[in-house]
């Protein structure tokens, strides 16, 4: 699987639709100080779900939308499409292309699609658990995330190798049960506490 072309839309300093085409292997960007390298990078961590504003190098989540300019006036929303090639069916779809779009409005509001149909996040995050694409995936590596693999601390290093043996999904899943769980605990304790009282 590979990222195989990237669409921005009001992203940041992408006042207008680019597209970006990639190719397997090293793909290199390359430009001027300011120029949007970052940004690019930024625009991928946001469409596969980055919530941290600290992460995309912002202080507010507006920020990730064009703020305008001398000759451009400021966009409503920005949009990100990343186009992954999934030919070797890494990702359980019968598709070879998959595209994952996010729209946000000024107003705060984020949409989500996988190939062009309406989503929530955490099936984009569940389809890319694992994947070594998601979020917490070792593909994206930020300088904190250099930090983190070489440090002492076994937990940062752990979660890299976690993904990496694809055990991710069960965990989460894991964590996800257990809470169902201790809900239903929770509702047979107050159960039986009503059957008490009225017997
Ligand atoms: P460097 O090589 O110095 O690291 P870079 O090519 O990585 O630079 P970026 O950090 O990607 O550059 O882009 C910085 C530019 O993006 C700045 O000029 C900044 O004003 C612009 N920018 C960031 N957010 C917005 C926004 N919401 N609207 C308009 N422009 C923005």
């Amino acid at each position: 699987m590979y990222l195989k072309e990237l669409e921005i839309n009001g992203f940041k300093s992408f006042s207008d639709r680019i597209q970006l085409n990639l190719t397997k292997g090293i793909n290199a960007i390359v430009g001027p100080n300011g120029s949007g390298k970052s940004n690019i990078a930024d625009a991928i961590r946001w469409v596969i779900g980055e919530q941290s504003v600290k992460i995309l190098r912002g202080s507010k989540m507006e920020d990730v939308i064009f703020a305008g300019s001398d000759r451009k006036k400021a966009s409503g929303f920005a949009e990100v499409t990343l186009v992954l090639d999934n030919s070797c069916r890494e990702i359980d779809m019968d598709f070879n292309d998959i595209s994952i779009t996010r729209r946000m409005y000024r107003s705060g509001e984020s949409e989500y699609y996988i190939n062009k149909t309406q989503c929530r996040l955490k099936d984009i995050v569940e389809m890319l658990m694992d994947t070594g694409m998601g979020k917490e995936g070792y593909s994206i590596i930020g300088q904190g995330r250099i930090d983190d693999i070489l440090s002492n601390r076994s937990d940062g290093r752990r979660i890299i190798f976690e993904e990496a043996a694809g055990i991710t999904k069960y965990k989460h899943r894991k964590a996800e049960s257990e809470k169902k769980l201790e809900q239903t605990e929770k509702n047979i304790i107050r159960l039986e506490d009503i059957i008490n009282e009225i017997s």
